[in-house]
């Protein structure tokens, strides 16, 4: 085995999943939905394939897909002025994406900022390209913080002159925070000052409840230069096999990805891009209907959890709601996601393996648990912990 696979095991998505179907648990585990994405767009899909759209694409993407990128982020998040010809990379789901912004942006030796709970392609990525991590906890709701939070203190401190990227999430998984306007005008200026790229990961960035708000990093001025922006159409249109994703940045940038890119896989499957962008072109009630439809999965499970005892904060955004498991009489949150999955019949992801070995014990009075199923699963599920816990 090369080093950078050798301390590498299955990933705990792998594992859980395989898990819930041995021991037929409700698996609240992956982030999938249960359910399909639209009609009109599946149909995108099959007309496409039917059209003749099934050679290779143009290694940046379809141009409809650029096009329809850039329109969209411009429709929902006020990111104007995205050139589809210059400014856009689609790619094999977000992903290859994220690995492509760190193969084009990265030497080895330098370093990227990670907070933590990470989404764990990110350390794995991390360590390919030979870089180094450092680690910035967010912090659970607390007396003084309503939502997870971070000592600005330990941002600061966790950059230095071999820092080359930060890599924000939001809407974050698993914590389902939402970062604010603030929060990121404060970490706009830490890169400003340190002359640093951001890999801003918005792959939730329609899946948001109450207040709460999707700020696009890339529309704040200290951030518009320096921010490539990472999403897919898998979670925004539930189709999460396909694999859709795609970069925007400004030329420069978006150049050292799509030199990576070409490399990686040239160009993802052509009729699924067609179809993307017909997604991306879905009407206003598509998007507040899959809003609506997660408010209340959300608000099922909240209040499944509460019944079956357990402590949950409430997510800002995301699919995915983190329980607070400590005091149950389990030595770490994997014993306790592996009871729960042969035992009880419901499986959710243990959070510690998104963090550093040094800040492992912050996630290990915590599980993860998905909401994007369907409500006769997540009843179902509520049940099992009712009687099971
Ligand atoms: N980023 C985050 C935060 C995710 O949760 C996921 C997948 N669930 C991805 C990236 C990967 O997205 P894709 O399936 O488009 O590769
Ligand atoms: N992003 C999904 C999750 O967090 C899973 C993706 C994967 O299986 N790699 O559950």
């Amino acid at each position: 085995l090369a080093g950078r696979v050798a301390h590498l095991g299955t990933t705990v998505f792998s594992e859980f999943s395989a898990l819930a179907l041995k021991h037929g648990a409700m698996n609240l585990g992956q982030g999938f939905p249960d359910f399909d994405g639209p009609e009109a767009v599946k149909e995108a899909a099959r007309k496409a394939i039917t059209d003749g759209v099934n050679q290779y694409a143009p290694s940046p993407g379809l141009r409809e897909l650029r096009v329809a990128i850039a329109e969209h982020g411009a429709r929902f998040h006020g990111h104007t002025g995205i050139d589809p010809d210059t400014m856009v990379t689609v790619t094999s789901g977000a992903t290859e994406a994220i690995l492509c912004v760190m193969l084009g942006l990265v030497d080895p030796g330098d370093e990227v900022v990670l907070f933590e709970p990470f989404y764990d392609s990110y350390d794995a990525n991390v360590r390919f390209i030979g870089a180094r991590a450092r680690y910035v906890p967010l912090r659970p709701p607390d007396g003084s913080h309503a939502t997870w939070w971070f000592d600005r203190d330990e941002v600061r401190a966790a950059f230095g002159p071999r820092t080359r990227l930060l890599v924000l999430n939001s809407p974050h998984n698993p914590t389902g925070k939402v970062f604010t306007r603030e929060e990121l005008e404060f970490l706009g200026g830490l890169c400003a000052e340190h002359e640093v790229k951001v890999l801003s990961d918005e792959v939730y960035e329609h899946i948001l409840f109450g207040p709460a708000r999707h700020v696009r990093p890339a529309t704040l001025p200290s951030l518009a230069e320096r921010t490539l922006t990472v999403s897919s159409a898998g979670k925004s249109f539930s189709l999460t096999g396909w694999k859709i994703g795609w970069v925007i940045a400004p030329p420069a940038l978006r150049d050292a990805v799509q030199r990576a890119h070409q490399f990686v896989t040239f160009a993802t499957a052509s009729p699924l891009q067609a179809a993307s962008a017909a997604a991306l072109r879905q009407p206003d009630t598509y998007f507040q209907e899959l809003g609506a439809l997660y408010s209340a999965k959300r608000a099922r499970l909240l209040a499944g959890l509460a019944e079956a005892g357990l402590k949950a904060y409430a997510p800002e955004g995301s699919y995915f709601i983190i329980a607070d498991i400590s005091g149950r009489g389990f030595a770490d949150d994997v014993a306790f996601c592996r009871h729960l999955v042969t035992e009880v019949g419901v499986a959710a992801i243990p959070p510690s393996v998104f963090y550093s070995p040094e800040h492992k014990h912050l996630g290990q009075g915590m599980a993860r648990f998905a909401f994007c199923k369907t409500e006769a699963v997540l009843d179902e599920a509520v049940r099992r912990l009712k009687a099971g816990l």
